[in-house]
């Protein structure tokens, strides 16, 4: 038992205290509509959480991502660093959240950006991808500072934009700009959407390429003058679902991935599209192209070049038996597996909190997809960095997207105490 002037008893009690602010905030961010394609908001969203730190006493930077391509007038992307410093001699713990979501799509049966609270739950897109997560790294420094507790290092807050759709313009840009860095940065906290009681120490590998079947134009009545780049594909196609993916879903990582479904190497097909546009008016035609992207996720046991091979032998020998068929295959997007060392403080650190707020064992996962993370670990050469934060991973980029409130307190207090853990207070 420890006391009730122990530190970590007087921050779990400042968390409690602060449970409508939590919402309250978590609500104001959902309302700022950061959708993303195609980054609207982003300013507003940036100086929402500025102004917010500088309030707290926070020293605060906008970071611009500064030539790169989707960085323009009509969507700029800004991104945003606060710092509180401690007396030296601690630790430097980051805790990131990007703040841009994706489209709100169909089958919403609450307005997306409306925050409604119901059944113990805010709702609203990105309420749990990742909103609620920045307002709990927030709250969770808040509440150190609210229990008197001084700390040894630093804690930094960013609120980062594009991770939905890579993160070059965010955190890779933090990185290259040396703002999150092996030299300056000690541990860094992602608060994206994993279970309360998980600790998510990495992810898959991503291996996106476009393959396009070039054929020959002919009448459609006389298909046999002609060459179907359709044909070709759909024997490419054909190959994938017959044979590539029962040989990946016999590959399983030793990574702790879930779902379950995602513990070995996954194709999918991720868009397609040939001969003439289904919508416009039809003439008939022999498709003379078609093409495809592929998304292959790969293990970290797997090498991104057999993952490549493997994917343009089977490409090559399809596309063979479509006499006078020809392709080009193009790289478009590789990012490699990351792994947190299992011996790493961080996680160790969360566990114990977890253990020690929820009364339960933490779950040591990894993510299905990749995410800021390789950012961390691959430019800024990071070690310790791990994904936790609050709301139900499957409920992500759904319709009715929601957070549960008990969920964001408790993940609140559970980075606040791994905060502690880490600076060596209150142990
Ligand atoms: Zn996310």
């Amino acid at each position: 038992m420890v006391s009730a002037s122990h530190p970590i008893d007087r921050v779990v009690s400042q968390v409690d205290a602060a449970t409508e602010e939590i919402v309250g905030f978590t609500r104001d961010l959902v309302r700022i509509p950061t959708i993303n394609p195609p980054g609207d908001q982003y300013e507003a969203c940036a100086s929402f959480l500025g102004d917010d730190l500088s309030r707290r006493g926070y020293d605060v930077e906008y970071i611009v991502a500064e030539g790169r391509p989707e960085h323009t007038p009509q969507h700029p992307r800004v991104n945003v660093i606060g710092a509180r410093r401690g007396s030296s001699g601690g630790p430097v713990i980051h805790l990131n959240g990007h703040f841009d979501v994706v489209p709100p799509g169909s089958g919403w049966t609450v307005d997306p950006f409306g925050a409604v609270v119901r059944d113990g739950r805010i709702f609203g897109r990105g309420v749990c991808d990742m909103k609620a997560g920045i307002a709990a790294a927030i709250f969770a420094a808040e509440a150190i500072a609210r229990a008197g507790v001084a700390l040894p290092g630093v804690i930094e807050i960013s609120g980062t934009v594009d991770e939905e759709s890579g993160g070059f313009a965010g955190v890779a840009h933090l990185a290259r700009v040396g703002r999150i860095s092996n030299a300056r940065t000690d541990f860094v906290i992602i608060p994206e959407p994993l279970d309360v009681d998980r600790v998510c120490i990495g992810h898959r590998g991503v291996y996106w390429s476009e393959l396009t079947t070039i054929g020959r134009i002919a009448h459609g009545s006389m298909p046999f003058l002609g060459v179907s780049a359709i044909d070709a594909m759909s024997e490419v196609l054909g190959a994938v679902r017959r044979e590539l993916q029962p040989r990946l879903a016999k590959r399983v990582t030793a990574m702790p991935v879930v779902p379950d479904g995602a513990r070995h190497a996954t194709i999918n097909i991720n868009g397609i599209d040939g001969g003439q546009p289904v919508d416009g008016i039809q003439t008939p035609c022999v498709a003379d192209r078609c093409r495809v992207v592929l998304d292959r996720r790969f293990l970290i046991e797997e090498s991104f070049e057999s993952v490549r091979e493997e994917l343009a032998d089977l490409v090559a020998r399809s596309i063979a038996s479509s006499k006078g068929a020809e392709y080009v295959m193009r790289d478009l997007m590789i990012v490699d597996p990351v792994r947190t060392p299992d011996d790493s403080p961080l996680i160790r650190a969360l566990e114990d909190a977890i253990q020690r707020v929820l009364g339960r064992d933490a779950r040591r996962v990894a993510s299905p997809g990749t995410y800021d993370h390789k950012h961390v670990a691959r430019i800024a050469g990071v070690p310790h960095c791990v994904a936790y934060g609050p709301g139900e991973l499957e409920l992500a980029h759904q319709p009715d997207e929601s957070c549960r409130i008990d969920d964001i307190v408790n993940a609140t207090k559970v980075m606040a105490l791994a905060v502690l853990d880490l600076m060596g207070v209150g142990r």
